[in-house]
């Protein structure tokens, strides 16, 4: 009974004496951990059950067993097994992935509690949008979400209504895994879980099934679990041979799928938004792996503005009585605060914070696969206000560990929000409540849309992405006029006094991220009206909510930008990075632009790149000119990327014998015929570097700032070249993307020489202000006078010159330079070159300091590619027609 004293305090927690154990399989629990600190009372034994299989029985292997995964494939039959051996399981298809494979959602609790599912949902509904109490006597119908009313004379008739359903509803607690897919313990995790939650008797479980309805996604992005699996495998069973790298996750990006939240253009972050706005699960918490041993999700700050502050307490009150209850049973290295600042909404469990519900993550210690052995942690094992009892600095560590203290920490989240659902439901309803209340106090009054937008395609996509995340979209029946102005009938209206309106003030708001705050984790501004190029009117005028308005759905048939391109695009990835090109190929594929996707090797290989492409497009990937025209080193045998029968999830979306090798010397040759030939080159961030480095181009440089400090935002550049084709339908300026961690900025004349200078570098220290003239001591000015016979002052030698590059866009002055996110030490960017148009030869280079398609953020920069690529051969200005 010594692990009963782990429970102090919570006694009702203990497992020990509850029903059934099965002994062999927590025997092996016990021996598959490698310290006895990272095991707890919570998960050291598995119940055993006369009807309903264990992992062990259905898989073969214990969950958490050495040098052993399991396909995504296989952990949703398992979850499958369960629905059909136990009342207490029902599995619901989340819907596809890119390439076809199942996403689901096993949702568990008490049989009574299943039946009444829909009931269940129903109460969430109400909570969830309370404009609707006020049908709710009427009978439990689902939210139809269509009635404004922020009328505040309303709510103690709702207040009442909602604490009567606030007595009768559930919290629902969604966890998932898998999200990304080499971090391989939470979809093993989840198996056990599920399996713990339906047979368990111990009154902590009981408490959970009784009092909340459990959802678990064991994996989300089922395409890269597979591959991961496979890889693993072939690693095993190859001890001797060289790994085969993971070159690709999902099928278009890596990391990134969890910077989807706000645009939803994968599968998965569709699948979640949908299944979230279907049943509003109160908490949606996402499993991850990396820093040892534990880490529960609040943040440094600065956190999110745009969510109620209800929230962010929630995220603590959760965080901090988890890392409590695992401290006391032992477990070391379990820690909150650090590691990510709360900032940007774009993350996947934005799902529950952008929409009154409570998003949260979890970081595991992560093994490698399913490998046991020494793992040291430097970084993040020392003793800090936030990490009392830190990690050690080295500790033997297995996948076993990984799920018994992410199962732990998350039973224990789990049976609080069960035990106090009274608590987390009025939250709930609170924070609902106040984000319709918004409108009318803190504001704003809404966001308008005019009617007269210039862009109306984009306009269009932004509202259905709104749409998209359940936010509602009016649109005026009258010209209205309020403190901005008079707006036309058919202007869009976002109305803040609406229960999602946090997701959509949160979007459409400008950021401002203080540079002294602490480092950023991620993007520090994503406004969308800039980055869309479509104008959004945040209005305090609270006339607007009163103004005549019709709700309004009808944007299914934009087609948005890059329509009719008929030029030839090659789309070229790297094989050492192929996360930023993902987004290219999302957005082309879901404007319908067709293109064929090649690696560096096609550059390579091909000597006539002219009769196959009109356009080549070079996407940023990270690292420089050098590693991208050497690639992968050609060393040891060919490594190839392809599906075998034995590893069937390899290879795709490209593939390839050998993935050694670069663009190469003559790949770079065949680039620089390909543009002289009258080929469009497109390069974007780091692979500008190529033809810049590598003299295709002449007269750009890359700069180097000193001091700069812009990690991902919205910029303001100004077009300085109106009449180009590729600036066609823009106006003066455009927000665009800049992050200076990952692009490079560029600077145009002053001889392409690397580093600072090459431009203006001010005066010299001395009197007066930085606009007087420098005076030398002891002489007075002079000024000389030309004489008639004299050489002119400029000789033209007559020598023939290469025609200069042209500067497009350029980031604007310093202080316009910042239109969402963080800026220091802005003077460095200012002036540069945003956009550059290198002649060479018949065709021309484009260089983007800028990123013009990012994360699906960008629709605005999207018609600089797609004008160029149009216009691919009428770049060039005609030669004077001499006439003898
Ligand atoms: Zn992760």
């Amino acid at each position: 009974m010594s692990r009963g004293f782990g429970c102090i305090g919570v006694v009702t927690l203990c497992s020990l004496g509850f029903g059934q154990i099965d002994e062999e399989y927590s025997k092996k629990i016990r021996e598959y951990t490698t310290e006895p600190f990272f095991l707890t009372d919570l998960v050291d034994t598995l119940p055993s059950s006369k009807t309903v299989p264990t992992p062990e029985k259905y898989l073969g292997y214990v969950v958490g067993a050495p040098n052993v995964l399991t396909y995504a494939s296989k952990c949703a039959d398992y979850l499958r097994e369960l629905e059909k051996k136990s009342k207490r399981v029902k599995v619901v298809s989340l819907g596809r992935s890119e390439e076809g494979r199942e996403m689901v959602v096993a949702i568990i609790s008490d049989e009574a509690n299943l039946e009444n599912i829909n009931r269940l949902r129903t109460y969430n509904h109400f909570l969830g949008d309370p404009r609707d109490l006020f049908n709710y006597k009427r009978g439990e119908k689902m939210a139809s979400g269509s009635s404004p009313g922020s009328d505040p004379s309303d709510w103690s008739d709702r207040d009442r209504k909602a604490d009567e359903i606030i007595d009768k509803a559930l919290p629902f607690y969604w966890a998932t895994g898998g999200m990304h897919a080499p971090e391989s313990g939470p979809p093993e995790m989840i198996m056990e879980l599920a399996y713990r939650l339906a047979v368990s008797e111990t009154p902590m479980i009981k408490e959970i099934r009784k009092n909340s309805v459990v959802m678990l996604t064991p994996v989300l992005d089922v395409d890269g679990r597979e591959r991961v699996v496979d890889l693993y495998r072939y690693r095993k069973a190859n001890p001797d041979k060289p790994e085969i790298p993971l070159v690709y996750w999902g099928h278009y990006v890596a990391h990134d799928d969890n910077r989807d939240g706000m645009t939803l253009s994968l599968q998965l972050s569709k699948a979640l938004t949908k299944t979230w706005l279907e049943y509003k699960p109160l908490v949606f918490h996402d499993l991850h792996e990396s820093v040892p041993y534990l880490y529960i999700s609040t943040g440094t700050g600065p956190y999110n503005a745009w969510v109620d502050p209800i929230l962010i307490d929630e995220w603590h009150m959760l965080a901090y009585n988890e890392v409590n209850e695992m401290t006391k049973r032992g477990v070391p290295g379990v820690w909150t605060h650090g590691f990510y600042d709360g900032w940007s909404p774009s993350y996947g469990f934005m799902v529950a914070n952008g929409h009154n519900g409570i998003g949260r993550f979890y970081e595991t210690f992560s093994g490698g696969g399913a490998d046991t052995g020494i793992r040291s942690s430097v970084s993040s094992s020392t003793r800090d206000w936030y990490r009392p009892n830190p990690p050690f600095p080295r500790v033997r560590w297995s996948i076993r560990n990984n799920v018994n203290v992410m199962q732990s920490a998350l039973l224990t989240g789990m049976y609080k929000v069960a035990h106090e659902r009274k608590t987390f439901m009025k939250n709930f309803y609170l924070k609902s409540k106040r984000s319709i209340l918004k409108a009318r106090a803190e504001g704003p009054a809404a966001y308008i849309f005019p009617a007269d937008e210039k862009h109306p395609d984009q306009q269009a996509m932004l509202l259905k992405l709104l749409m998209a995340q359940g936010v509602e979209v009016h649109k005026l029946t009258r010209p209205t006029l309020l403190k901005e102005g008079t707006f036309l009938a058919n202007s869009y209206v976002v109305r803040m006094d609406q229960p999602y309106s946090r997701m959509a003030d949160m979007m459409l708001d400008q950021q401002y991220y203080n540079p002294n705050d602490p480092r950023s984790y991620d993007d520090t501004g994503w406004q969308f009206g800039p980055l869309f190029n479509v104008s959004t009117i945040r209005t305090n005028d609270t006339k607007v909510l009163d103004s005549a308005m019709e709700l309004t759905t009808d944007f299914e048939s934009v087609k948005g930008p890059g329509q009719g391109i008929s030029a030839r695009i090659a789309l070229v990835h790297t094989w050492t990075s192929t996360q930023d090109e993902g987004w290219y190929r999302l957005a082309l594929d879901q404007l319908g632009v067709n293109y064929k996707y090649v690696s560096v090797h096609e550059l390579r290989d091909t000597a006539d790149l002219r009769a196959k492409y009109d356009v080549i497009l070079m996407p940023p990937g990270g690292g420089s000119a050098q590693s991208i025209v050497n690639g992968r080193p050609m060393v040891g045998d060919p490594m190839p990327w392809k599906a075998t029968s034995e590893y069937p999830n390899l290879g795709g979306p490209d593939t390839s014998n050998d993935i050694r090798g670069g663009i190469e010397l003559e790949g770079v040759l065949h680039l620089k015929k390909f543009v002289s030939e009258g080929g469009l080159l497109i390069c974007v961030g780091n692979t500008c570097q190529v033809p810049i480095d590598y003299g295709i181009v002449n007269g750009v440089s890359v700069f180097e700032p000193a001091d700069l400090n812009a990690p991902g935002g919205v910029y303001r550049t100004l077009n300085s070249a109106k009449d180009n084709p590729i600036l066609a339908n823009y106006g003066d300026e455009l927000g665009a993307y800049f992050n200076m961690n990952s692009l490079v900025i560029l600077q145009a004349g002053g001889g392409g020489r690397r580093g600072r200078g090459g431009g203006d570098n001010g005066r010299p220290s001395g009197r007066g202000s930085l606009t007087d003239p420098d005076i030398v001591q002891g002489r007075p000015p002079y000024t000389p006078k030309s004489l008639p016979g004299d050489v002119p002052e400029s000789r033209n030698t007559n020598a023939p010159r290469l025609p200069s590059p042209k500067v497009l866009l350029r980031f604007a002055d310093e202080d316009k330079l910042l239109m969402s996110g963080m800026i220091d030490h802005p003077d460095e960017l200012a002036g540069k070159a945003a956009l550059v148009q290198c002649q060479v030869g018949k065709g021309n280079v484009l260089l983007f300091s800028i990123n013009p398609m990012w994360r699906m953020q960008t629709v605005g920069s999207y018609d600089l590619l797609f004008n160029a690529i149009r216009n691919f051969d009428q770049l060039n200005e005609k030669p004077v027609d001499k006439k003898g």
